[in-house]
This record gives structure tokens, C-alpha cells and sequence, in this order.
């Protein structure tokens, strides 16, 4: 199947993001058709999304894990 859009460079398999202690936290998201599945390394928290699945993984991470500032 061609494709005429570029992969945006932004993209990544994972969202990454420390707390005020200094931990990481990790939400991975993959390829599930044409949805995104979102899972948090933390806490095991699923989602699907079929858009703007990094978002929701940063909402996550900020308010389950007050975990906002950026590596
Ligand atoms: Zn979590």
C-alpha cells in the first residue's frame, strides 16, 4: 500500500517522562491496526486510542504519576 505522508519525525514507539523524585516513567505505545495501543510500564494502565495516542499517554503520566517533565 503506498503512502504519499511522510513519517513524522516527533513520532516514537514510547513516551517518557521523570517525576519530582527523579523516576522515569514509561508508557509504550504500538501499532494495533489502525488504532494505537497504549500501555504504562508503572502501573499497567491500557488504552487504545486512534488519535493523538502521545498525548494521552503524557495526560497519563501526569496525572497518575505527577510525572511531567521531559527527559
Ligand atoms: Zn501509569
Amino acid at each position: 500500500m503506498p503512502s504519499t505522508q511522510p513519517e513524522r519525525a516527533m513520532q516514537s514507539s514510547k513516551v517518557s517522562r521523570w517525576d519530582q523524585h527523579g523516576r522515569e516513567h514509561i508508557v509504550r505505545v504500538s501499532r494495533s491496526g489502525v488504532q494505537r495501543a497504549l500501555v504504562c510500564e508503572t502501573c499497567d494502565w491500557r488504552r487504545r486510542a486512534q488519535f493523538l495516542p502521545w498525548l494521552k499517554a503524557e495526560e497519563h503520566l501526569a496525572e497518575a504519576h505527577q510525572a511531567t517533565v521531559s527527559p
